[in-house]
């Protein structure tokens, strides 16, 4: 088997992070984010456009705002993980309901798997993702390199 390649990305102590809820879960990252609030205010936030004004009243913090989830939120903070300049995604998605927007959902989910950023779907995972002393430190994150995608072979 071909050994795997890596490209290593630095993540600073200051981390990035993105913050989005669906409808039915945002009482709940509301709470989650009050209880980690003094921990979160030492990151740079950005979200979703309604869980982030949300967000911006129960914390009292700055937040980013991108548009609302189902108008292209979601492909907006997944451009940015592209980009590398978000470093952690909390994403509260439904299980019970259909999304208008959910191929922009699996795509934010893809995209944080392919650039391999940390990213917490509930509230336990959240809870054990904060708790890491990484939350606090630098830590270099390995991104499989893709250069054998780029150079395949194109047919014609
Ligand atoms: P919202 O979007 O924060 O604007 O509600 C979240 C989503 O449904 O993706």
């Amino acid at each position: 088997m071909a050994t795997m390649q890596y490209t290593e990305i630095a993540m600073q102590p200051g981390k990035r992070l993105a913050l989005v809820a669906h409808d039915n879960k945002k009482a709940d990252l509301l709470d989650w984010a009050r209880t980690h609030r003094d921990q979160l205010a030492g990151h740079r936030l950005c979200a979703t456009g309604t869980t982030g004004r949300l967000l911006e009243a129960e914390l009292g913090v700055a937040v980013e705002r991108f548009q609302s989830g189902p108008l292209g939120g979601d492909q907006q903070i997944g451009a940015r993980i592209v980009e590398g300049e978000i470093d952690f995604l909390v994403f509260f998605w439904d299980p019970l309901e259909p999304q208008p927007h959910d191929p922009d959902v699996k795509a934010l989910l893809r995209m944080a798997v392919v650039w391999n950023i940390p990213m917490a779907c509930n509230r336990a995972t959240a809870d054990f993702l904060v708790s890491s002393p990484l939350m606090a430190a630098g830590y270099v994150r390995r991104v499989p390199d893709y250069g054998g995608h780029l150079a395949r072979p194109i047919a014609g």
